[in-house]
C-alpha cells in the first residue's frame, strides 16, 4: 500500500490526478488507507476519473496487485446527479450510495435519527441471544454487562452523539438482562434504574449509563483537537469549520451538519475544566493531568450523582452475587413475601417459612427469626464475638465493627456476615422449592465451609488450612 500511496502523490504532485485542494491553505486531500482498504478523492470530473482508473491499471501492472473494480463503489458528492451512474458504468464499478459502511461506521447517516442505530442495537441482541443466561447467576450478568454489552456501542459513541431514544432501547436491553436474563422476558426490576447506575461508592452497581459514556469519548475529541495540531483530520476540521466558533478553543461553522457539529454542540452544553498553558492543553487542574474517559466519567458523575445512604460496602473476597444480593437486601429489595405482597402479588399467608412464626420480611428474616437467631448464635462463637444484637438491618452490616484487631479481621467478618444472609436465604429457598427441611446446623456447616473456599480462593490467605479454620475463621491473622 505504500507504493500506491506514493503512485498516488506523484501523480496529483505532475498535475495528472486533482486532489480535493482546499481553499485558505488548507490541507490536500488525494487518499486514505486503511489496512487493505483504499479511499481515493478527488475533483469530479471526466477526466480525474478516467486518470484515476489509469492510475489503478498502473499500479496494476507494477506491482502485480490487481484492484477489483466490481467490489469498488464511486461515490459523487454534491451536485453530480445523474452522471455518478455514467461514469460508474464506464469504470465498470457500482454506484456508491450514502449512507455506507467504511470501517464498520455508518458514514453520510444522519446518525441523530435512532433508526441508524439499530445495527448497534442488534448487535446486543445478538449477543444476548447467544449467552444461556439462565444459568448465569445476577453476578455473572452483571459482569456481563459491564465488560461485554456496554462497550458494544462504543464505537459508535466515539464518533457520533447518540439520540436518546437508542441509548435508552440499549439501556433497556440491559436492564432486562440484569433482572430477567433476558432481552425480551419481562420480569420485575426490583432496584431503579437510575440507582443500579450508580458507582458503588454512591450506592448503586456502578454500570455506566451510556449517555455519560458517549459524552465521555466524545469529549477526547476537544482533547485531541488541541494536542494533535499536525494531524489531517484536525485540518480538515479547521478548513470546514474555521475562523469564529461557539468556543474560542473549539472551532464551528453552523452552517455544516455532520459529526464534528453534533460534538462540538454537545461538550458546549457542560462546563469544562480544560486548562490551556502556552504550547500544550492539559485536562484537569493539575499540568501532569493527562486526559482519560474514566475521569471525564468522574466529573460528570459527580455533578448529577446524588449518593444513596448506604452502609454495605462491597466485600473483594466475597463472589458478586452475593455482594449483589445484600446490595439488595439493604434496600428491601429482594422476594420476601412481604415486598411481593407489597408488589401486589397474590401471596395468601404471610408467614415466615423458616420458623412459621412471624411475617417474613427482610427484618425478621436476618434478625428476628427463631430459625437465623440460631445461626447467628453460631457464627458469634465461631468467629468469637458478642452474639448479634440487631434492631434493623443495618445492624447486621454493622456487626464487624465487634471484632478487635485490624482490618483484616473486619474483612472476614465481614464477609462471613454476608454469607450468613446469603445461607440463610438459601436455606429458605431450599424449604419453598426443593421442599426440604434444613436445620440450623447444615446452616452453619455451609458457611464455614463457603468462608473457608473463598477466603482461600479469592483472598490473599490462599494457604489457610481446613482444621484451623473451622476452628476460627481468622486463625491465621
Ligand atoms: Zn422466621
Amino acid at each position: 500500500m505504500e507504493v500506491f500511496s506514493c503512485i498516488v502523490s506523484k501523480a496529483c504532485e505532475l498535475g495528472e490526478l486533482k486532489d480535493l485542494r482546499a481553499f485558505d491553505g488548507g490541507p490536500a486531500i488525494s487518499h486514505l488507507l486503511y489496512a487493505d482498504d483504499a479511499l481515493i478523492l478527488g475533483e469530479w470530473s471526466r477526466g480525474n476519473i478516467e486518470n484515476t482508473a489509469r492510475l489503478l491499471r498502473v499500479f496494476y501492472i507494477c506491482s502485480g496487485l490487481k484492484i477489483k473494480l466490481k467490489k469498488s463503489s464511486l461515490f459523487g458528492i454534491g451536485d453530480v446527479g445523474e452522471e455518478v451512474a455514467i461514469m460508474a458504468r464506464t469504470l465498470g464499478c457500482r454506484v456508491g450510495e450514502f449512507p455506507f459502511d467504511y470501517l464498520g461506521i455508518k458514514v453520510g447517516a444522519k446518525t441523530n435519527k435512532s433508526c441508524h442505530w439499530d445495527s448497534v442495537i442488534d448487535t446486543i441482541k445478538r449477543r444476548l441471544a447467544s449467552w444461556k443466561a439462565n444459568s448465569l447467576s445476577m453476578g455473572g450478568r452483571l459482569t456481563l454487562i459491564k465488560s461485554v454489552l456496554a462497550s458494544l456501542p462504543v464505537y459508535y459513541l466515539s464518533l457520533y452523539k447518540a439520540p436518546n431514544k437508542a441509548t435508552d432501547q440499549m439501556e433497556k436491553l440491559m436492564r432486562n438482562f440484569l433482572w430477567a436474563g433476558s432481552s425480551e422476558d419481562k420480569k420485575l426490576s426490583w432496584v431503579a434504574w437510575d440507582t443500579v447506575t450508580k458507582s458503588k461508592e454512591n450506592g448503586g452497581l456502578g454500570v455506566s449509563r451510556l449517555k455519560d459514556v458517549n459524552f465521555a469519548i466524545l469529549a477526547k475529541w476537544a482533547w485531541r483537537f488541541q494536542i494533535q495540531k499536525d494531524s489531517v483530520w484536525r485540518k480538515v476540521v479547521e478548513m470546514v469549520h474555521g475562523g469564529r466558533g461557539r468556543w474560542d478553543f473549539l472551532p464551528l461553522n453552523c452552517r455544516f451538519n455532520g459529526c464534528w457539529n453534533s460534538i462540538v454542540k454537545v461538550l458546549a452544553r457542560r462546563s469544562f475544566k480544560g486548562k490551556s498553558s502556552k504550547d500544550i492543553w492539559y485536562w484537569g487542574e493539575e499540568v501532569n493531568d493527562v486526559f482519560s474517559v474514566a475521569a471525564v466519567k468522574l466529573l460528570i458523575q459527580d455533578e448529577v450523582e446524588i449518593s444513596r445512604e448506604q452502609l454495605m460496602r462491597w466485600e473483594s473476597w466475597i463472589p458478586i452475587k452475593i455482594n449483589i444480593f445484600i446490595w439488595r437486601a439493604e434496600m428491601d429489595r429482594i422476594p420476601t413475601k412481604a415486598t411481593l405482597i407489597r408488589r401486589r402479588i397474590d401471596i395468601q399467608d404471610g408467614s415466615c417459612y423458616l420458623c412459621d412464626f412471624g411475617d417474613e420480611d427482610v427484618m425478621h428474616l436476618f434478625i428476628g427469626c427463631g430459625f437465623s437467631f440460631g445461626v447467628w448464635s453460631a457464627v458469634g462463637r465461631w468467629c468469637n464475638i458478642m452474639p448479634l444484637m440487631a434492631f434493623e438491618f443495618k445492624d447486621v452490616l454493622g456487626y464487624h465493627e465487634q471484632v478487635s484487631g485490624g482490618k483484616w479481621a473486619k474483612k472476614v467478618v465481614r464477609g462471613v456476615v454476608m454469607i450468613t444472609c446469603w445461607a440463610t436465604w438459601k436455606a429458605r429457598n431450599d424449604k419453598v422449592f426443593r421442599g426440604s427441611n434444613p436445620r440450623v446446623v447444615d446452616v452453619v456447616a455451609w458457611i464455614k465451609s463457603w468462608s473457608f473456599l473463598w477466603l482461600k480462593g479469592r483472598s490473599k490467605f490462599s494457604d489457610i488450612v481446613w482444621n484451623e479454620g473451622v476452628l476460627n475463621p481468622m486463625y491465621m491473622l
